[in-house]
């Protein structure tokens, strides 16, 4: 018998999981106060990597050693402001002693690669399904360095990525620069994932599987959910800006926005927002075919619909203070610098910037599970790096949960009490 399930934020996390419910044979309420997909979600301006090497955490062994770096450098590749310091301090300890020992982050890399060995794939069948197949494209994702050198010296992600079944095709310079002419000569080896994908427009694609789920029988209720009405351990209704929707289920899925949810639902959960940017340059005047990842630049240079997009950046600040655009100007410079086809000075009217929202957990591990408060009450969020990719397969262990059946994978690393 179908349920009336209440979908609480429209990223790809609640997008994916309300096309999920719907063919289930659920009766599904989106609660949303934006634009689905719109640009106050992370699924709007990320790096548009469909990964299924992402399984390496960002806190890795050894970086405590570089925070001093971090907090006296405002505008290298991690940041932390000094203001929000005390603010992020419990945050932070965690997150470094998620990364303090190798076997720790072997277990992270094995719960992350349980949702991404196969993202490519349900991306491709969920877009397919919704009439979006044109937005998904299976090309690979190129990793360049500037020498072998450099790619040793990151033997350890490369090791994580290998024990669970990432493969890799290597590439010495003049194979490089066959397959990635566009790229400068600097870099002298590369890294092709073959069975990477990306998006060729992330908002849209969220927008997209909305549109298809109206077509399904979604509602949208936009407004912006704040809290629950629980009696007896059971849901009634969620509370909203504009009343109560009465429901049987719902799904927290509101991104960054999570955690007061997340409280109301019974879990206190430690998440941080690690901002990000992203640059577009319209009409550029040369593209790599594939998604690049420059070494020395930490940031994705993806080709999409609007142009080339930088992303990148992690700013550790609170999540309403003001944006550092100069951080949007690195990701230009490195831009322009690694493709020497590019102009060196670019009309302000071909750019576009953008900051937003990775929902990030200390140990770099999503949440999805049954609420304490309630088990009527799903978690889905948290996704930090990788949500866009994880966003299918999320949404198909919220419906196994909420149909009471097998989850597809063990939720057991996701669950929400390992913050107590
Ligand atoms: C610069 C950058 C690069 C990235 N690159 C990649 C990448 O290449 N590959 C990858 O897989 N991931 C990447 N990510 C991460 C990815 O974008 C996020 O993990 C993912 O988009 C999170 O999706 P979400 O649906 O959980 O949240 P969001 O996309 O943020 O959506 C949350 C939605 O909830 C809504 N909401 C908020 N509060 C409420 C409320 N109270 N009631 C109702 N609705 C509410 C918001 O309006 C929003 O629409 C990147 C992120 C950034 C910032």
């Amino acid at each position: 018998m179908g349920l009336h399930v209440v979908v609480i934020g429209a990223g790809i996390v609640g997008a994916a999981t309300a096309v999920e419910l719907l063919r289930d044979g659920h009766r599904v309420t989106l609660v949303e106060p934006g634009a689905p997909g719109g640009e106050q979600a992370a699924s709007f301006g990320n790096g548009a990597w469909l990964s299924p090497a992402s399984v390496v955490p960002m806190s890795m062994p050894g970086l405590w050693k570089k925070v001093p770096g971090y907090l006296l450098d405002p505008l290298g590749p991690l940041t932390i402001r000094w203001a929000a310091l005390p603010h992020l301090a419990p945050w932070l300890l965690r997150f470094l002693s998620a990364g303090a020992t190798e076997a720790k982050v072997e277990a992270t890399a094995r719960a992350l690669s349980a949702l991404l060995a196969d993202a490519p794939e349900r991306h491709q069948a969920l877009a397919a399904e919704a009439g979006l197949s044109d937005l998904i494209v299976r090309r690979g994702l190129l990793y360049a360095y500037p020498g072998r050198a450099a790619f040793e010296a990151e033997a350890l992600a490369w090791r994580l990525r290998s024990d669970n079944g990432v493969a890799w095709r290597e590439l010495d310079g003049p194979a490089l620069r066959a397959f990635e002419p566009a790229l400068d000569p600097r870099y002298g080896f590369g890294v092709l994932v073959e069975a990477g994908a990306h998006c060729q427009d992330p908002g849209a694609y969220v927008a997209g599987l909305v549109a298809y789920a109206k077509r399904l029988g979604l509602h949208h209720v936009p407004a912006g959910a704040t809290g629950f009405d629980i009696q007896d351990g059971r849901l009634k209704a969620v509370r909203t800006f504009q009343g109560e929707v009465a429901c049987d289920r719902a799904v927290i899925a509101a991104g960054i926005r999570s955690r007061p949810l997340a409280a109301a639902a019974g879990d206190r959960v430690s998440l941080a927002s690690e901002r990000g940017y992203h640059v577009v340059l319209a009409d550029p005047e040369v593209s790599p075919r594939t998604p690049v990842m420059p070494s020395d630049g930490k940031m994705a240079n993806t080709p999409t619909r609007a142009g080339l997009r930088a992303s990148g950046q992690v700013e550790l600040a609170a999540v309403d203070a003001e944006p550092n655009w100069k951080r949007a100007d690195v990701l230009l410079d490195h831009l322009l610098n690694t493709y020497p086809g590019l102009p060196r000075q670019v009309p302000e009217a071909r750019l576009t910037r953008w900051m937003g929202h990775r929902p990030s957990t200390p140990d770099g591990l999503p949440v999805i599970g049954p609420a304490a408060a309630s088990a009527d009450i799903v978690h889905a969020f948290g996704h930090g790096h990788v949500g866009l990719a994880c966003g299918p397969i999320t949404g198909r262990l919220v419906a196994d949960i909420i149909a009471d059946g097998p989850p597809a994978r063990p939720l057991m690393p996701y669950r929400a009490d390992r913050f107590r």
